[in-house]
């Protein structure tokens, strides 16, 4: 089955020397892209959809959010808005109803948020653990995403439960439950920040995580200044999250590493908290994505667009940057060369925007601006 979408104003990312095309036409070919360039050269198809104009964008690749959780936080958020300050300790609500909730609560409301991702234009999802906190609720976590989601962290070491010893914490994190976790996850995840885990406990997590076979990827230097950076890109972190308080050594650090800066301005937004410095690091020579976080607590977004123009508003980001760290950016913090773009063989993640360009992403914010998705080659 293959469908050629012809007539596109502008295609985004199909090409290797130039990232936008005009007048151009894509092939997909079951469930990967199989030819993209100028409409008059284009090969017969299967089905054919006229874009009448409008510009067609990889999908969204959504490298960083939380899923698996019962429950919302709505009045915490009000209460935030109206002046109390968000503080990592949030968390433990959710957890105790998570703890609370059926597998299949769990597994709907997965669904729920990846069907919302997905009509929202995002079509690679990453999902963490981390409100369980038990050998038991973190395996059933990361279980119940591996089923529904693209890319699995876990994230045993989210915050340190209550009433529990942290070294102990730490202990069964780096041992009962990396192993119980470790057969459903390909990534593991620390929030190392001050009232989460410290440099030293992160270590012992990491290098647990890595000898189990996971790769490191970090919640880092969101809530002030501190060593979580450092320790992405001295244990080849793919990506270091939140980026939001920065040294010129962690700047230059990123720069010089394969280490990724995830940005995530729905945390700052919701969190009524100073935005990191995009532009700064882009201009150091680090590489960028951006991402939703999307959680009950800190940020209930999951709108790849809405965070697009967040970082173009508020990050000194161009839109061409902000949507290149939102595709190509999130596959690379996922280490994936199959998604976040359009060139022949990628897989068929295809985004028609009801809109001639990929700058509307930014100077339309709040609009639904989604006209169809393809995921694998299949409409969504
Ligand atoms: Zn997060």
């Amino acid at each position: 089955m293959s469908i050629l979408i012809t007539n596109i104003g502008e295609l985004v990312g199909a090409d290797a020397e130039r990232w936008v095309i005009e007048d151009a036409a894509l092939v997909i070919d079951g469930d990967r892209i199989g030819w993209a360039g100028p409409v008059a050269a284009a090969p017969a198809a299967d089905e054919v959809v006229d874009a009448g104009g409008r510009a067609v964008l990889p999908g969204f690749v959504d490298s960083h959010a939380h899923l698996v959780f019962a429950g919302e936080r709505a009045e915490e958020f009000a209460a935030r808005m109206s002046g109390r300050p968000y503080a990592a300790g949030g968390i433990r609500t959710t957890v105790a109803k998570t703890r609370a909730a059926s597998d299949d609560e769990l597994r709907a409301g997965v669904r729920r948020l990846v069907a919302e991702m997905v009509r929202q234009g995002t079509t690679t999802i990453e999902c963490k653990s981390g409100y369980g906190l038990t050998v038991a609720d973190e395996e059933r976590a990361v279980r119940i995403a591996a089923e529904l989601v693209d890319e699995v962290t876990y994230l045993g070491a989210h915050v340190v439960p209550n009433g529990t010893d942290a070294a102990d914490y730490v202990r069964l994190v780096a041992g009962e439950m990396l192993e119980a976790c470790a057969p459903y996850a390909r990534w593991i995840d620390v929030f190392c920040e001050r009232g989460a885990f410290d440099a030293d406990q992160t270590r012992e997590i990491l290098a647990a995580g890595r000898a189990a076979g996971l790769i490191p990827r970090l919640h880092a230097n969101q809530l002030g200044h501190g060593p979580g950076v450092r320790l992405a890109v001295e244990y080849d972190a793919a990506s270091a999250d939140h980026c939001t308080f920065l040294s010129d050594e962690d700047v230059a650090a990123l720069a010089d590493s394969e280490t990724v800066a995830t940005l995530l301005p729905g945390v700052e937004f919701s969190t009524r908290q100073p935005y990191p410095d995009a532009r700064r690091l882009i201009d150091a020579g680090a590489k960028v994505a951006l991402a939703t976080d999307c959680n009950p607590g800190s940020c209930y977004t999951s709108s790849m667009a809405f965070c697009v123009a967040l970082a173009v508003r508020e990050m000194r980001m161009t839109p061409e940057e902000a949507v290149r760290a939102a595709t190509e950016g999130g596959a690379r913090a996922l280490r994936r060369t199959d998604v976040g773009h359009l060139r022949p063989g990628a897989r068929a993640d295809v985004l028609l925007l009801d809109a001639p360009s990929h700058i509307h992403l930014a100077y339309r914010p709040g609009v639904p601006q989604v006209a169809r998705v393809w995921r694998s080659g299949l409409p969504a």
